[in-house]
């Protein structure tokens, strides 16, 4: 008998239909022995709709207000997944996170898990009962409603596995897998049976959105194995058959699959980005921190950083921000940093991509930037910024070229092929 910690994203509670599927499901794992923790996300559509809702009233919604809006979402799917599977003929309770309770930092909108309270959940289990956890939210340390960012059921679902020490924790999704890049892009793309933590990690991060980063952060930290698989199928499939479906996120690499390892496995596009130039700052000890300082001290991400070869001893500085981080972060540069620095100007283009490929095999060999480069070329494609890291490369490109550069990189290094 194992313990496990399934979590189901929005389409698959989209509907009524679907959430009596999810009670199927979980109620056969529970049949077949199984402790179950289970971790919805919202209904497809209503963290959107929440969100738009609160647009409507605040252009700038005030933070705390705002997730005390969005954590209802979850809080719906939690009680009628509960309810479907007492229907079911499980015994279910459900729990909001801060019932639970899932601590988090107070960092509204992007709050960090700090702890979490397995006293409740495990007395539940211990008396035969499903026990249900709404994803997305928390609370903070002065009992503030806090939700983990866009896509946080994820996170939510492995951080409990990792807390009650779970025997596995499987995300429940719209696709059956890991695919070597989005399906709705390329229809070619093959799904992964494995993926190593890493290659998870990288590929997360450069805007594959089918697990949201901290999850997978929290899966290597706390070793918790992770599956992904589809609520799509049929709900009775056997247990011991959906028990192998999917794609497993693994962590100690075997040796020999490691020789065998793809150089590439996957290719990913995060849109939405937008790229920042502060031209013509004197090349001095200082600089970088004077102009990413302000712009860390804000809260805002900064992902690739370029800078230039010093002319006369000025150069410019390049980095890539989130889209929607863009007017704060050009406000912050113009009345702060730019009179204090004395640039030239400071230009924003907020119509930017980042095109990634992944994979360990490319801590081995040489020559893939080089393809990568030329693959692009060949499109026509300009490549703004370039950033590495030892199993990714990562160019920085014009958005409308996203999803043609995904295209021809994924037959470029026929990531169709077994
Ligand atoms: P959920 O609502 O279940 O959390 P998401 O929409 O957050 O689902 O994530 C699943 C989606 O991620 C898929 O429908 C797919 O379009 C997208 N996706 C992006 N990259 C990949 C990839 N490499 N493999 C599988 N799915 C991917
Ligand atoms: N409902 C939240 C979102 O749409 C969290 C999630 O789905 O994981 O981002
Ligand atoms: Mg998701």
């Amino acid at each position: 008998m194992a313990l496990i910690v399934q979590k189901f994203g929005g389409t698959s509670v989209g509907s009524v239909e679907r959430i009596r599927n999810v009670a199927r499901r979980v109620a056969k794992w529970r049949r077949a022995g199984h402790d179950v923790v289970v971790v919805p996300s919202a209904m497809a559509g209503e963290t959107n709709r929440l969100l738009a809702l609160a647009a409507e009233l605040q252009a700038q919604p005030d933070s705390r207000e705002l997730d005390v809006v969005a954590a209802t979402g979850e809080q719906v799917t939690a009680g009628l997944v509960a309810m479907a599977l007492i229907e079911a003929g499980a015994s279910a309770r459900s729990y909001t996170g801060w019932q639970v309770k899932v601590l988090t930092d107070s960092a509204h909108g992007k709050a960090r898990i700090v702890s979490i309270d397995d006293a409740r959940i495990r007395r539940d289990l211990a008396e035969g009962r499903v026990v249900v956890v709404a994803g997305f939210q928390g609370v903070d340390g002065e009992g503030n409603v806090t939700t983990l960012g866009r896509g946080g059921s994820d996170t939510s679902a492995v951080a409990l596995a990792a807390a009650l020490k779970a025997d596995e924790c499987q995300i429940y999704t719209d696709v059956d897998g890991v695919y070597t890049t989005d399906p709705r892009i390329v229809p070619e793309a093959r799904r992964l049976h494995t993926v190593t933590f890493e290659e998870m990690l990288e590929m997360a991060s450069a805007g594959s959105k089918v697990l949201q980063i901290r999850s997978v952060e929290f899966a290597g930290k706390y070793k918790v194995p992770t599956r992904v698989l589809s609520s799509l199928t049929d709900p009775m499939l056997p247990v011991e058959e959906e028990a192998r479906a999917g794609t497993l996120i693994t962590f100690e690499e075997d040796p020999h699959m490691a020789m065998e390892k793809a150089i590439v496995s996957g290719v990913a596009a995060q849109r939405d980005e937008a790229k920042i130039t502060v031209h013509s700052v004197p090349d001095k000890p200082g600089i970088a921190y004077a102009i990413l300082g302000p712009i860390a001290d804000a809260n805002i991400n900064v992902d690739v950083i370029v800078q230039n070869v010093s002319h006369d001893g000025m150069t410019d500085l390049s980095f890539t921000v989130s889209r929607g981080d863009l007017p704060k972060a050009m406000k912050i540069l113009k009345d702060q940093v730019k009179p204090h620095i004395k640039c030239k100007e400071v230009t924003g283009d907020d119509r930017m991509a980042k095109v990634s490929i992944v994979g360990m095999g490319m801590r081995s060999h040489a020559g893939i930037a080089a393809q990568m480069f030329r693959t692009l070329a060949e499109e026509g494609i300009n490549i703004q910024m370039i950033s590495t890291s030892e199993i990714k490369i990562s160019v920085v490109v014009d958005e409308k070229y996203a999803e043609l550069a995904v295209r021809v990189l994924h037959k470029a290094f026929q990531l169709e092929q077994e």
